[in-house]
């Protein structure tokens, strides 16, 4: 079989060296005499792999030593409740910034609990899209935290340049970007991502958040949702998922291997340009995205003639690209191009656009 290269936005591909070794310990994890998916997660063996994970995770992300590391249950939508469970008081107020559909679905599950001032920074014509600059975002000066999604799975929307919001502890959704190029943890209060981009399989949530913010859970808070439980018991406060758990551990250790976030941003660079350079060089695909705020990680574009959009999709998986059917709803196509997509694959994508679009003018 050749090559075949998956564009999912999530759950999405994982490293293949990855892969490969799981599958080569996967009923016999080093000499246990079981899979690592067996153990206790109380075992001594299993709680040395989530300790090297952790480190590997924090060497990785440079992430300062007053900042807890949380592996979690309940994804990105889980985050959506456990941050206001934790951080917004009752009747406090929080401010989540709407750049497409994943803020504004952290927007609208927040809003149970408290009150949400939502800031619009997406301007939309027929042709265009652009954003705000952070530093014109219309924040409040009393909002208990500030929530952002630096990039919109769903859009392609990224935002490259970190709010300032002094004092007021800035919260952001990372699920499709975390890992993917260089951050500044000590900007942020709280990070989160759900796993099944750039970390591992879905069922695992990294939360990374700074230890002042701990302890003001709610009474009401679930306690798999309070943080203050999580760090305080290292994460085992109920079964993690482990196998997840040992898989981003691989994940760490390859991309440690490849040079780390800095090297990968190098390539993810070098996709993203590869790709959306080829969908500006011509009038058969587009992509309406102001280019400073493009996505590296998700790239939507369109068939100007929307008709071809069936046959586009059942070439490319016929030529062994999967899953490039846009969301819903935006429409068109969309390229999810994570750590773990290599520049091979990228190239194969622009081989075949170009193909079909000679063959279909
Ligand atoms: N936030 C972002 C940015 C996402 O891309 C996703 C999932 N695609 C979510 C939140 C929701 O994650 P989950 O399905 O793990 O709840």
């Amino acid at each position: 079989m050749s090559a075949t290269y998956n564009f999912c936005a999530g759950p999405a591909m994982l490293p293949t060296p990855v892969m490969a070794k799981a599958q080569a310990e996967f009923i016999n994890w080093q000499d246990n005499g079981c899979s690592v998916m067996e153990l206790s997660h109380r075992s001594k063996v299993f709680m040395q792999l989530a300790a090297k994970a952790e480190a590997d995770l924090r060497s990785l992300m440079n992430i300062p030593a007053n900042y807890k590391v949380l592996f979690m249950h309940g994804g990105g939508r889980g985050q959506f409740s456990a941050v206001p469970h934790n951080l917004l008081p009752e009747g406090g107020k929080a401010d989540y910034v709407i750049s497409g559909s994943w803020s504004k679905a952290a927007a609208k599950e927040a809003a149970n609990y408290g009150e949400i001032n939502t800031v619009e920074v997406v301007t939309k014509t027929d042709e265009s899209q652009t954003v705000l600059a952070p530093a014109d975002w219309a924040l409040s000066k009393d909002a208990a935290y500030v929530h952002y999604c630096p990039n919109e799975t769903v859009d392609g929307i990224e935002i490259f340049d970190i709010p300032e919001t002094g004092d007021i502890p800035l919260v952001a959704d990372m699920s499709s970007t975390i890992m993917s190029r260089e951050i500044d943890v000590s900007r942020f209060g709280l990070i989160y991502a759900g796993a099944q981009k750039n970390i591992g399989p879905s069922g695992l949530t990294i939360v990374i958040v700074r230890e002042d913010l701990l302890g003001n859970a709610r009474l009401t808070t679930p306690s798999v949702l309070n943080y203050q439980l999580a760090a305080s018991n290292d994460s085992m406060y109920n079964t993690p998922p482990t196998f997840a758990w040992y898989l981003a551990g691989l994940v760490f250790e390859w991309l440690t291997e490849l040079g780390g976030v800095k090297a990968i941003e190098q390539v993810n660079k070098e996709k993203a340009a590869l790709l959306y350079d080829y969908i500006d060089s011509n009038n058969f695909y587009v992509n309406n995205i102001d280019s400073q705020y493009r996505s590296l990680m998700n790239v939507p574009f369109w068939l100007t003639d929307e008709s071809l959009n069936d046959a586009f999709l059942a070439e490319a998986e016929q030529a062994g690209l999967l899953a490039l059917k846009g969301h819903r709803s935006v429409g068109g196509m969309r390229a999810s191009i994570y750590n773990a997509m290599p520049l091979a694959g990228v190239q194969a994508l622009v081989d075949f656009m170009t193909d079909f679009a000679d063959r279909n003018k």
